[in-house]
Formats: structure tokens, sequence, C-alpha cells
């Protein structure tokens, strides 16, 4: 062999139809770490990995009696030490001497393979971090949503708190507090606008007798009726109260004496009007219409003397603070 070719940067391998190696070159000897006598004569599998004996049997071999050549084909071969060596193949098939051989020429790949696995492993490694990434993101994504909701479902029930702080569990009118809120806001706005507003407060007549006579529940159920009626009578503005067991209030903003009374008289006819139980159901009413001054001791204290009057002059009926005022 020409000394040029056994040291030639590149593997060289002659073989026979057979398989058998005819000859190699130092170099591709120096890959493998065989000595010559080892290989000479053997069957080129010897130089082969397992996947690279496939490929010679399946493709390199008919290719290589069909065309006569082969080009660019890769494949493995298996060093004494078990080590695989990918290489690319170039080969002719060519007579020398009468004898049929196929010479091949390696390329030794394995810095190239090395790098091309280390790009494929960092390409895998940049692909998993990006489905890490977006996982996290939809993660992150899900959770703000959860968060969005559970804002909102606290808002709501926020909302659902407030109106629960303002209401009568039992008639679901306004409470006490909130009845009072209303009335100092209409003080205020009267002390501002000169406006007159009216406060109404009503007393179930002999309350007590009704529970006797029927029970406690039935009592509730009356509480409830004369609520739904007060809220029927309310315009938008006004406000109607539970004040304390059977008595109710109510805050008539832009009403003035007459109109109060008048919206008092028409409550009080309707409850008389009802037939919720087997007894007939009134209340009585004391009317005041805010003076300029007033404080919200003032108009209460005026309003319980226009009930008490009612109730002293046989229930069932409305007086106004005014009239009390004038002595009639
Ligand atoms: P008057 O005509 O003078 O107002 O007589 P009355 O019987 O209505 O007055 P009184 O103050 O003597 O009695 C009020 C009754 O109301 C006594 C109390 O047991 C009852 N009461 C207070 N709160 C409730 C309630 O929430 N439900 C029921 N069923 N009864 C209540
Ligand atoms: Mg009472
Ligand atoms: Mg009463």
């Amino acid at each position: 062999m020409d000394a040029r070719l056994k040291f030639a940067p590149c593997g060289y391998l002659s073989l026979a139809d057979d398989g058998s190696i005819l000859a190699l070159n130092e170099t591709l000897l120096e890959w493998l770490g065989y000595p010559l006598s080892d290989l000479q004569g053997k069957h080129v599998d010897t130089i082969l990995s397992a996947p690279g004996r496939l490929f010679y049997q399946v493709y390199f071999f008919p290719l290589i009696r069909m065309h006569g050549t082969v080009k660019e084909m890769y494949l493995s071969l298996q060093a004494r030490s078990g080590k695989s060596i990918p290489v690319l193949i170039n080969a002719v098939r060519k007579e020398y001497d009468g004898i049929l051989s196929n010479e091949c020429i390696f390329t030794n790949m394995t810095q190239r393979y090395e790098f091309e696995q280390g790009l494929l492993a960092a390409k895998k490694s940049a692909e998993e971090a990006t489905r890490s990434k977006n996982e996290a993101i939809a993660a992150l994504e899900s959770l703000k949503k959860d968060l969005e909701d559970k804002q909102q479902e606290l808002l709501k029930l926020n909302a659902q708190l407030q109106i629960l702080a303002k209401t009568d569990e039992l008639t679901g009118l306004q409470n006490r507090r909130s009845f009072q809120e209303s009335l100092a806001d209409n003080i205020e706005l009267f002390n501002r606008t000169n406006r007159p507003f009216s406060l109404l407060l009503l007393d179930v007549d002999h309350f007590k007798q009704i529970n006797d006579t029927f029970g406690h529940s039935t009592g509730d159920f009356v509480l409830k009726q004369i609520a739904q009626v007060l809220m029927q009578s309310c315009r938008k503005i006004d406000t109607a109260a539970r004040y304390g067991g059977e008595e109710f209030a109510m805050v008539l903003p832009d009403t003035d004496q007459d109109g109060a009374a008048a919206a008092a008289e028409r409550v009080r006819s309707m409850v008389e009007a009802s037939c919720w139980i087997e007894m007939p159901i009134t209340i009585s009413i004391g009317i005041t219409t805010m003076l300029p001054g007033d404080q919200e001791r003032q108009l209460l204290s005026r309003a319980d003397q226009g009930l008490y009057t009612s109730k002293e002059m046989g229930r069932n009926r409305i007086t106004h603070s005014a009239h009390l005022q004038a002595g009639s």
C-alpha cells in the first residue's frame, strides 16, 4: 500500500464480495485499535457495530453491487474497545488483477457526531425549558383567574354582608341602625336644602294579645305582613324599618306635614283592611315633620308623643305632633 494512503487522514478499507477484509490502512487500524494481523481475512462484521452490520447487509452491499458506488453513507464502526465510531463512507467497486473488490474510504465523524449530539441535547433542553415556562405561565394564569374569581366572590359576599348588616332578619325591612343612618342623612340634607321631611313611628295595637291568643309564630307572621304593607306603600326614596319588637319607623324625604299624614293614614287603613288572622290587626302612628334646629332626639321624641297620643285616644289612629303643639 502506498505510504501516503497508509497514514492519510481517512480510513481505507478494501473488501472482497464475501465481506472479508482484504486491506486496511494504518489510520483505520489506529481508530479501531487492532493490529493488521487480527483483521486481515476477517469478515467486515468484526469492525461494524450491530446497527452498522444491519446497514451493511441491507443497504451498503446491495447498493454497491447494483451501482458500483456508494456515496456519503453514514454508519458506525466498532473499535476493539467496544467504542462506536461514526463514519461517512464513500466506496467504489473495482476489479484489480481479475478480483473484484469494494474500496471504501471512511471519514471519521466522531467530532461532528458529538457536536450534533450536543446541539440536539441543547435543543432538547431548550424545548424542555420552553415547555416548563409555558406550563408555569399556564399555571400562573390559572392562579390569576382563581384569584380574580375569589376577589369577585369576596366583593359579592361583601355586598351581601353590607345588605345583611342593614337588614332586619325577621321582616326584611331595614334595621334600627340603618334607620338611624337614614334619619341622620335626612337631617343633614334638610340643614343644607331646607327641604321638609317627615318621620313616622308605628306600633301594633294590643300585640301582646295576638301573641297570647295565637302564639308567638303567628305574632311573627303578623309582623312580616305589616312589613309587606310598609314596603308596598314606600316610595324608592323612603325608608321603612323595624324599630324594635312590634314597632316600625318610616322616614319620608320631601314630605311635609300634610303629605306625612296622608301617607300614615294610607298605611293605617291598609293594615286595618287586612285579614291575616282571625282577629283584626290595627296600628297606631305618631308623625312629626322636621323643624329647623331639630336633632334626632327631638324628632323621635315628638313622633313618640304623637304615637302615645294615638294610643291614648283609643288606638288605630294617626297623630301628627304639630297638632299636639297646637293643642288640638
Ligand atoms: P299596645 O297596643 O299598647 O302597643 O299593646 P301591646 O300589647 O302591643 O304592647 P306591649 O308593649 O305590651 O307588647 C308588645 C309585645 O310585642 C310584647 C312582646 O312579647 C311582643 N314582641 C316583641 N317583639 C316580638 C317579635 O319579634 N315577635 C313576636 N311574636 N312578638 C314580639
Ligand atoms: Mg310597643
Ligand atoms: Mg304595641
